[in-house]
C-alpha cells in the first residue's frame, strides 16, 4: 500500500518531465501539483489540476524508475484521457448515423489500448454504415437488410 504526500510538503518533483500538457483538454498547460501517492518505490503518480479555465479536470502523471539507467524517475504516460473522436464527412453521417459512435467507441477502446475488443467495435461500425449505405440505396430492401449478418446474406440476395 503506497502513502500520499500534499505538495507542501514535497521535498522535490520526481523528475524534470513534468507533464506539459493536460491528457483531458489537450491544451499545451503548467498544471498545479496537488499531491503526491507513491505506490511503491519505482512508481509513483503525481495529481495534477489543468488551469486552463474551460477544463479544470484534476489529471494523475504516472513515473516509474527509469528503465534505461539510473538516471531517477522518468513520465510514463498521463490519465484520464478525453474521449478520443474522429469526425467523419456529412454524407456518411447522414446515410448512417450510428456509424460514427460506434466507430468512435471502437477507436477510444483501441487509444486506451482495450485492442482485444477494438476490433469488433471497428467491424460493427462497419457492417452499419454498409447496410445502411444498401438501404439507402434500395429503401424497399430495408428489412431483409437489417435482420441479414452482413458476410453470409446482404451482400447476396441484393
Ligand atoms: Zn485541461
Amino acid at each position: 500500500m503506497g502513502n500520499i504526500q500534499f505538495y507542501d510538503s514535497f521535498d522535490m518533483l520526481p523528475t524534470d518531465t513534468l507533464p506539459d500538457y493536460c491528457p483531458v483538454c489537450m491544451k499545451s498547460v503548467h498544471p498545479e501539483y496537488i499531491l503526491m501517492h507513491h505506490i511503491s518505490s519505482e512508481s509513483h503518480e503525481l495529481l495534477c489540476h489543468c488551469p486552463n479555465g474551460e477544463c479544470g479536470s484534476l489529471f494523475f502523471a504516472v513515473y516509474t524508475e527509469s528503465p534505461f539507467d539510473n538516471s531517477g524517475d522518468w513520465l510514463e504516460h498521463l490519465y484520464p484521457h478525453n474521449k478520443y473522436i474522429k469526425d467523419f464527412p456529412k454524407e456518411v453521417i447522414e446515410v448512417s448515423p450510428e456509424f460514427k459512435e460506434i466507430y468512435n467507441q471502437a477507436y477510444h477502446a483501441e487509444k486506451e489500448q482495450l485492442d482485444m475488443i477494438c476490433g469488433v467495435g471497428y467491424r460493427k461500425a462497419l457492417e452499419h454504415l454498409i447496410k445502411d449505405y444498401i438501404i439507402d440505396l434500395y429503401p424497399d430492401k430495408e428489412e431483409t437488410v437489417k435482420v441479414s449478418i452482413l458476410y453470409q446474406n446482404v451482400l447476396m440476395n441484393i
